[in-house]
């Protein structure tokens, strides 16, 4: 319980040092010009962040994932609890399986009518800089955490694991949401390994085509491998336009109206 409270204060910290540092590199080199600018948008994913927050602690991702961990450990249940690998093969594993889980999941949300509800509030935003990574409904913060939970489970994935890998794939999120302007060449490697901004850029597409594109959170692998990889929008990165088509005014700034937006 020691390294869980631990691994509790770094799961905060790091996220919370990595948005500050993304915002200010945001300032001095910025990808794009914002279409609604920081406010009321910022004021509204720091709400987002504080409600995700409040359903996090009732149904702390520690708890529920951690009560997958705990009891796959105790019952000796998943995939990794029934073969004897060196912690670091196990943790390779578990964090590669992770984040596949996590595209399938992503792509899944743009599959079914009811997860697109949910998702869609993440995408009805009209730009995209480090605090859009803040901007998830919370019924998409529960489902994620259920789903995630029975990963976990089934795959027997150590506890400090499972939580290394949510903060990974935090930031992750805050990295390649950020508007960012990464010199081409830097782009062009990361890439290779790792989601840039300017991948995810076209995941945000107003072009319901290429939504469908790039929906990775950490490791390209996936989206390269299942033909889903887009390197640019046909547009071009600098005249792309984000959001949802059939909302283009400033809406998405409000955080009531986002709150509801699921259920219109
Ligand atoms: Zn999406």
């Amino acid at each position: 319980m020691i390294q869980a409270g631990l691994g509790h204060y770094y799961a905060v910290a790091i996220p919370a040092l990595l948005l500050v540092l993304l915002a200010s590199a945001e300032a001095i080199w910025p990808r794009r010009a914002l279409v609604l600018g920081r406010n009321p948008r910022w004021r509204t994913h720091a709400l987002f962040f504080i409600s995700n927050a409040v359903i996090g602690r009732l149904l702390s991702f520690l708890v529920v994932v951690g009560m997958a961990a705990n009891w796959a450990d105790t019952h000796k249940f998943g995939v990794l609890n029934l073969v004897a690998l060196p912690f670091w093969v196990e943790a390779a594993i578990a964090f590669i399986v992770l984040d596949f889980a996590v595209w399938l999941q992503h792509f899944f949300m743009h599959r079914t009518p009811l997860l697109w509800r949910m998702h869609a509030v993440h995408h009805s935003d009209r730009d995209l800089d480090v605090t859009t990574a803040l901007r998830f409904h919370p019924f998409e913060l529960i489902v994620s955490t259920f789903y995630k939970s029975a990963i976990v489970a089934l795959l027997g994935v150590p506890l400090l694991v499972a939580l290394a890998f949510e903060v990974w794939l935090n930031a992750n999120a805050l990295f390649n949401h950020s508007n960012i302007r990464l010199p081409r060449k830097l782009d062009r490697i990361l890439r290779l390994l790792l989601v840039t901004p300017d991948m995810h850029l076209v995941h945000h597409s107003t072009l319901v085509e290429e939504q469908k594109h790039n929906f990775g959170f950490a490791l390209t692998l996936w989206d390269r491998a299942l033909g889903t990889y887009r390197a640019e929008s046909i547009l071009g990165a600098e005249n792309q336009k984000i959001g949802l088509a059939m909302i283009d005014d400033g809406r998405p700034s409000g955080f009531i109206w986002s709150m509801k937006q699921p259920l219109t």
